[in-house]
């Protein structure tokens, strides 16, 4: 097959990694056909088998090893960088992200010929700062928009940013886009912060256990506003910068385009999963200090329902849920620059998380 475009997605079986590797092959993807591949630093997984890409295994914080596994790849002409590794400290995920990106790139920009484009997924940390150093200095005031300024902290995704822009003027031609999404709705058992897996696990715990859906979270988080970024929604984000001209050179924002509040969401959460819905009793409690001993729970569930395989700390990222649920005033950003760009898609919130838990269930990730 001759194909127009070759996309190279590093993190392929993260949350939006996995929808890119979904949607790229499409017949009707623009800039296709689309030949694609896929890096991880894990073997691939059952749940990502079906993809029509070629998957690599490769540890691309390892320089040696991104040169040995990405310097064939001499056809690539557009990057996805939909990847993060998480460390102690705000200043050790600078290192160590900067490294990755730094890694890939200079792998890739001289060995392909053809490369044109370079999309780098950040987000709204952007705009809050690092989460190691959240309560030490003052963010960004929301409604967030693309022309605010950085803020005086150690941030990774400044890292990133700038070996971006230093690597892509190496290359003639060579353009780059930044997308910068709120709390991603998707599918990934593997991902470090996948907000609606750990909910579903939640849920179907209680489930489980005989017991209510309890909000773990804050008074201002059950009655505020909230965003999300549909994980699919992102990955078109990402093929539209990647082949738009008008949305070279850029940094977007990436939501659905409308608002929530989590006290709706939890009604629906509680009657997917058939358990009993509670209103918030204004007692919050960490969702990571309940579940830290229900890893044997989790193993029984597994086992009695039939599920693939999968570890309860795995699937669930606690201390992001944690942190989403407890938040002190209502985040939200503009879509106006991309709309002014041309991107106009948009999704409804609760139907996205409907059909990710759907997902779930239908690769038996829950119950
Ligand atoms: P993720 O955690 O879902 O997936 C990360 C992917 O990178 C996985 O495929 C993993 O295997 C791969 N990876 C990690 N280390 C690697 C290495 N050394 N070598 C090769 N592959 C490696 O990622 P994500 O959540 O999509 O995060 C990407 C960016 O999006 C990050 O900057 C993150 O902060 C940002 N973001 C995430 C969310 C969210 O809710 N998940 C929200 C807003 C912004």
């Amino acid at each position: 097959q001759k194909f127009s475009s070759v996309g190279l997605i590093v993190g392929v079986t993260g949350i939006v990694g996995n929808s890119l590797a979904e949607i790229l092959p499409l017949h009707d993807t623009p800039g296709g056909p689309w030949k694609v591949y896929g890096v991880a630093r894990r073997p691939r997984p059952t749940w990502s088998a079906d993809h029509p890409i070629e998957y690599i295994q490769c540890d691309v914080g390892d320089a040696g090893d991104a040169q040995a596994k990405l310097s064939p790849l001499t056809d690539v002409t557009h990057v996805f960088y939909v990847s993060w590794t998480s460390r102690a400290t705000a200043e050790e995920d600078c290192e160590a992200n900067g490294r990755m990106l730094r890694n890939v790139l200079q792998t890739l920009v001289p060995n392909c010929p053809n490369l044109r484009h370079i999309c780098l997924q950040t987000g709204w940390k952007h705009y809050l700062g690092p989460h190691q150093l959240f309560g030490d200095f003052q963010p960004h005031e929301p409604p967030f928009h693309e022309d605010l300024p950085r803020l005086p902290v150690p941030n990774f995704y400044h890292d990133m940013e700038d070996i971006l822009f230093e690597e892509a003027q190496k290359k003639e031609d060579l353009s780059w886009s930044i997308h910068r999404p709120a709390t991603i709705f998707g599918f990934s058992p593997y991902s470090l912060m996948n907000v609606v897996g750990s909910l579903a696990v939640y849920a179907a715990i209680c489930k489980h256990l005989g017991r209510p859906l309890k909000f773990p979270g804050n008074r201002n988080s059950w009655e505020g506003y909230a965003a999300a970024s549909d994980a699919d929604l992102i990955a078109e984000h990402h093929i539209w910068a990647s082949v738009d001209p008008y949305a070279r050179n850029e940094a977007f924002n990436c939501s659905n385009g409308d608002v929530f509040k989590w006290k709706h969401l939890w009604r629906v959460l509680a009657d997917q999963f058939g358990v009993e819905f509670e209103e918030f009793d204004g007692k919050g409690f960490s969702v990571a200090e309940e579940l830290k001993d229900k890893g044997a729970v989790w193993e029984e569930m597994v086992r009695e329902n039939g599920l693939t395989e999968t570890r309860l700390e795995e699937v669930g990222n606690w201390w992001f849920m944690d942190g989403i649920l407890n938040l002190n005033d209502s985040y939200l950003d503009s879509m106006n620059k991309s709309k002014e760009h041309g991107f106009l898609g948009f999704r409804n919130t609760e139907k996205s998380l409907i059909s990710w838990i759907d997902k779930m269930r239908a690769y038996k990730i829950v119950p």
